[in-house]
């Protein structure tokens, strides 16, 4: 069996974990040091994504092609998965136009895969909105623009609902899906009713983008055909379905550059026993914790900030 890998690890022994040998740490280093290459592609052909090095160590991610079709792959599942053809008929009368509100400014994830989706054709249905942006920038933009799919982070979410109810945000979209942290399940409930929508979640990471799916009655399905998830307890040895894991092993199967597998991404989840009775065949998971947040520390702050404006 292979080994348990980590963060602190990988990054320790980088230039032997990448499998391309013209990729260095240094170059890596001097990359994502650079705010103007935000979005482009090391050496034309790997997104770089960074994590916050709340934990000790800031983590650098390389993105290959393969990762970027599987991503986008999971991602038409996903909504396909979730809208029915009356959801899926209001899309396309409003244009199919996709908003998401994204902590700009660093080489995170949300602005490295906007930046890998975008193209100049696609580029009028998909805007990028600054999470850190004050809340009436953001209220008037997306009043502007009119999003059929509303994206971003959960706190945010949670404001834009409530300009909705105060009648200063007048948009209608088909779904929402708040990312990166967890709401309460009254949090959810509270954006579905501001904007009559559904509200969808996904279980992801910069270590792997497509790892699990939400579905209607709280569970995460995994995206089994691309990603191994291993429950264990504090000595990494497997945790039946049913109990609660210390924390969880992914394997990302469509990364070649940058091998991650039985990565310890720290997160607590239990594994549901019995089938969902949603009727996804695909093993349902609950996150418990997340011991590692994934959200850079600067959005947090200003997502606190934009509260406090609210
Ligand atoms: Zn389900």
């Amino acid at each position: 069996m292979l080994p348990v890998a980590n963060k602190q690890e990988l990054m320790r022994h980088f230039d032997d974990w990448v499998t391309d040998r013209e990729v260095s740490f240094a170059a890596v280093r001097g990359f994502v040091d650079n705010p103007e290459l935000i979005g482009q592609r090391l050496l034309g052909k790997y997104s770089v994504a960074t994590t916050s090095g709340s934990t000790g160590i800031p983590g650098i991610f390389l993105l290959d092609t393969l990762n970027w079709t599987v991503t986008l792959a999971f991602s038409l599942r996903m909504i396909m998965g979730w809208l029915n053809a009356s959801d899926t008929f209001r899309l396309l009368v409003r244009g199919g136009r996709a908003a998401s509100v994204l902590a700009m400014g660093g080489h995170y994830v949300g602005a490295t895969s906007f930046a890998a989706i975008r193209t100049r054709r696609s580029a009028r249905r998909l805007r990028a909105l600054p999470a850190q942006a004050p809340l009436r920038n953001l209220v008037a933009e997306l009043n502007r623009y009119r999003p059929a799919l509303l994206i971003g982070y959960a706190s945010v979410m949670a404001l834009l609902a409530a300009e909705q109810d105060a009648g200063r945000l007048h948009i209608q979209p088909v779904l929402v899906l708040p990312t990166s942290e967890g709401l309460s399940q009254d949090g959810y409930d509270r954006i579905a009713r501001a904007f009559h929508v559904k509200v969808r979640t996904v279980y992801v990471a910069t270590e792997c983008l497509f790892v699990a799916i939400g579905c209607e009655h709280g569970w995460y399905h995994v995206n089994s055909d691309w990603v191994i998830l291993e429950p264990v307890d504090a000595s990494y040895r497997p945790v039946p379905s049913g109990e609660e894991s210390h924390t969880v092993l992914v394997s990302n199967l469509a990364n070649r550059v940058q091998p991650i597998l039985r990565y310890d991404l720290g997160d607590r989840i239990l594994q549901r026993p019995d089938p969902c009775p949603c009727g996804n065949p695909l093993p349902a998971i609950r996150v418990r914790g997340r011991r590692h947040p994934h959200l850079p520390n600067r959005t947090r702050r200003e997502s606190r900030s934009a509260t406090a404006r609210a």
